[in-house]
C-alpha cells in the first residue's frame, strides 16, 4: 500500500480526522513554571543508547527501533515494516548518510556522538525524501580528508528546496494563517507565531495575516497529539515536535504533548528540566518548511532539524536568508541584518511594553506582520 508522506500531500485532508484527535496543548510562560510533575518524560528515543557500539553482522534487541527510525526520516527504505533487530548492511549505509548529513566522523557505527545526536528533539519532516537529500548527502562538492583513521567530511551544505521546488505562487505576496479553533490558543501563543512569520516577512517579499476562518486560510496551524490523521502520528514528550508540509499544503502541526514555552525564557533552565521546548525555535523553522525549505546542514541555520530541549534558537541564519531569498526575493527594506527583537531575552521595560502592545493589538485583530 503506498504510503503518502505529508510533504506530498497538496489537498486538504478532512478535518474531521483532525478534529478528533485535537489536543488541549500544554503552554508555560517560562521553564519555571513547569510543574516537576511534567518532567522529565524518557523518549523510545532514549533507549538508543543501550546500542552504542553495534556493528555490522550483530543481533542487538532494539536495532528495528533504530530501523524504523531511519526508515521514518528516509535513510533506508526497508521493503517491510517489519524490522529485525539485525546490524545488516542497510543499517551500516543509512547510519554513514545520517553522520554525513549531521556532520559527524562518518564510522557507519553507533558510536556515543551519532547515538547522542539520535535521540536530540527534531522535526518531523523526512531528511531525505524519495531518496534526495536535503542535506550534505544530496550536495557534491565535498573533500574528504583522513586524521587518526577515522574520515572527517568537510561540509558545503547548505540552504535547500524540496524535490521539485515548491513555492507559493509569485501573485501570492500575503499569506493567511488561522489557528485550529479547537485548540482555544490564548493570545500570548498566538503572538509567538505571529513573531515567527515576522522573521521571515522581514527579509522577503511575504506579508503574512491572521485570519479567524481557519477552514479557508493558506497556513493551518494546530496542535495536536498521537494519530491526528494525516499518517505521521506524533509521539509524546521530545522526539518528534512538529511537522509542516511543503507549499502550498500549508498545514502546520505541533506535538500536543509537548511542555511548550511562550516567552522563551530559559534562563533559569536546570538540567533536570530536559523536556521544556522553546516554541518560536520550532515555530520559525516549520515556517521555513511552509514557504518552501527543506532542511540543511549548516548547524547554525534554522532549518538544521534539530532542537535541543530547553534551547532558544530563532534568528534567521545567513543560510536560511539566502534560501528563502532565491524562492521569493528581498524585502526591499531588508538591509543585511534582522531588527526583529528578540523576547526571551529581553528585560527591558520598554521592551516589556512593546511586547504589551502587540498582544493587545493582536486580541483587536491588529495584524502582527504589519509591526513588527
Ligand atoms: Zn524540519
Ligand atoms: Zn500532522
Amino acid at each position: 500500500m503506498l504510503k503518502i508522506h505529508p510533504l506530498f500531500i497538496y489537498s486538504s485532508i478532512p478535518l474531521f480526522l483532525s478534529i478528533s484527535s485535537s489536543s488541549s496543548a500544554h503552554f508555560f510562560q517560562n521553564i519555571s513554571s513547569i510543574p516537576t510533575s511534567s518532567i522529565p518524560k524518557p523518549t523510545s528515543w532514549d533507549n538508543f543508547h543501550t546500542l552504542v557500539g553495534c556493528r555490522t553482522g550483530q543481533n542487538v534487541a532494539g536495532l528495528s527501533r533504530l530501523k524504523q527510525y531511519f526508515q521514518h526520516f528516509g535513510y533506508c527504505n526497508y521493503s517491510t515494516s517489519n524490522f529485525t533487530d539485525n546490524f545488516d548492511d542497510t543499517l551500516e549505509s543509512a547510519i554513514k548518510t545520517y553522520q554525513l548529513n549531521f556532520n559527524l566522523n562518518i564510522t557507519g557505527e553507533l558510536d556515543d556522538p551519532t547515538l547522542t545526536h539520535l535521540i536530540r528533539p527534531r522535526c518531523g519532516n523526512a531528511d531525505i525524501i524519495n531518496g534526495s537529500s536535503s542535506m550534505n548527502f544530496g550536495k557534491v562538492n565535498f573533500s574528504y580528508s583522513n586524521s587518526g583513521g577515522s574520515k572527517y567530511i568537510h561540509s558545503v551544505g547548505h540552504y535547500s528546496f524540496f524535490p521539485g521546488q515548491p513555492r507559493w505562487p509569485p501573485s501570492r505576496t500575503t499569506l493567511l494563517y488561522a489557528f485550529f479553533p479547537g485548540n482555544q490558543l490564548p493570545e500570548n501563543v498566538k503572538a509567538v507565531f505571529g513573531r515567527a512569520f515576522g522573521r521571515w516577512s522581514e527579509v522577503t517579499t511575504l506579508t503574512f495575516t491572521e485570519t479567524r476562518l481557519y477552514y479557508s486560510a493558506d497556513i493551518k496551524i494546530g496542535f495536536f497529539s498521537g494519530d491526528h490523521g494525516d499518517g505521521e502520528p506524533f509521539d509524546g514528550v521530545l522526539g518528534t515536535l512538529a511537522h509542516a508540509f511543503s507549499p502550498p499544503g500549508g498545514k502546520f502541526h505541533l506535538d500536543g504533548d509537548e511542555n511548550w514555552v511562550v516567552n522563551g525564557d530559559f534562563v533559569n533552565a536546570s538540567s533536570s528540566m530536559v523536556s521544556a521546548v522553546d516554541l518560536e525555535s520550532v515555530a520559525v523553522h516549520e515556517i521555513g518548511h511552509l514557504l518552501g525549505l527543506g532542511h540543511s546542514s549548516v548547524e547554525e541555520s534554522i532549518m538544521y532539524p534539530t532542537l535541543s530541549s530547553s534551547t532558544r534558537k530563532v534568528e534567521l541564519d545567513e543560510d536560511d536568508i539566502e534560501g528563502i531569498q532565491s524562492l521569493y526575493g528581498s524585502n526591499p527594506n531588508y538591509n543585511g541584518s534582522t531588527t526583529m527583537p528578540d523576547f526571551g531575552r529581553e528585560t527591558s521595560g520598554a521592551h516589556t511594553l512593546l511586547k504589551s502592545f502587540l498582544i493587545i493589538c493582536s486580541v483587536f485583530g491588529i495584524f502582527m506582520d504589519s509591526l513588527l
